[in-house]
């Protein structure tokens, strides 16, 4: 498959299946037969991840990615050979990074759980492609991660706004909006993705979607007390 398909989610879905290192291989870059670059993109992921494995403890050496084309049989081989003698030398997912098998499945999980989120604050800070792996490079510094990571948003839905339209738990892609008809909606912040499609689709009527960054989320309303009072059936 075109490089450009393999997504941040893949890399940290292998290394949460303690795959020791990955290596994608992508057409060379400008040598793309299609206007879409797709090696362009799979150099921006594997930059933006090689970063993460930083701020995670992992040694980014575990993760490479080569331009080559299907003509370069020879260059494959080696390359990979290479790839293969330096991951064993890294040894087994953690050994070399002095962290055990269950610290690492706990901060990859915590990447993969805000794959979404990361992807969108990419997306968002690359805006179009870039000319060179040179500006791919500087996209993300070490404190841009950081201050990722310590300022990633939650989503939480107030309730005194919510007016159950269900709009929100509908779109919601990861399951993660509790509600029914006449009750309150809330958002259970451990299956949440932090896509923020809930904050996009929620009517502007209602504007009951908060986004929270750098503090905590306020505690969902208590089962019992979600249904809505209607001005209409009080008054009835
Ligand atoms: S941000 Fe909203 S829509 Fe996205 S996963 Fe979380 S609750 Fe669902
Ligand atoms: S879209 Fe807004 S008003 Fe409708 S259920 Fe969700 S949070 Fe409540």
């Amino acid at each position: 498959m075109c490089s450009g398909r393999v997504d941040l989610g893949f890399v940290f879905r292998a290394f949460s299946k303690g795959i020791d290192g990955v290596f994608i291989g992508g057409c060379h870059l400008n040598e793309c037969n299609y206007v879409t670059h797709g090696n362009y993109h799979a150099l921006n992921m594997v930059l933006l991840a090689k970063r993460i494995m930083e701020h995670i403890g992992l040694n980014p050496e575990r993760l490479r990615i080569e331009f080559m084309s299907g003509a370069e049989a020879t260059l494959f081989a080696e390359t990979v050979n290479s790839f293969v003698r330096q991951v064993k030398k890294l040894g087994p997912l953690g050994k070399s990074e002095g962290m055990d098998q269950n610290e690492v499945k706990s901060k990859v999980a915590e990447v993969t759980r805000l794959v979404p989120y990361i992807k969108m604050v990419n997306n968002n800070k690359l805006g179009a492609r870039l000319n060179s792996p040179e500006e791919y490079g500087g996209l993300f510094t070490h404190d841009d991660i950081e201050q990722l990571f310590r300022e990633v948003v939650s989503y939480y839905i107030d309730p005194a706004k919510c007016q159950a339209c269900s709009t929100c738990l509908k779109r919601c892609p990861a399951d993660a909006i509790v509600g029914g008809k006449n009750l309150i909606h809330v958002i259970d912040q451990e299956k949440c993705i932090k896509c923020g499609t809930c904050f996009e689709v929620c009517p502007p009527r209602f504007g009951a979607v908060r986004k929270i960054s750098c503090e905590p989320v306020p505690p969902p309303v208590p089962e019992g007390v979600r249904t809505i009072a209607r001005k209409s059936k009080a008054l009835s």
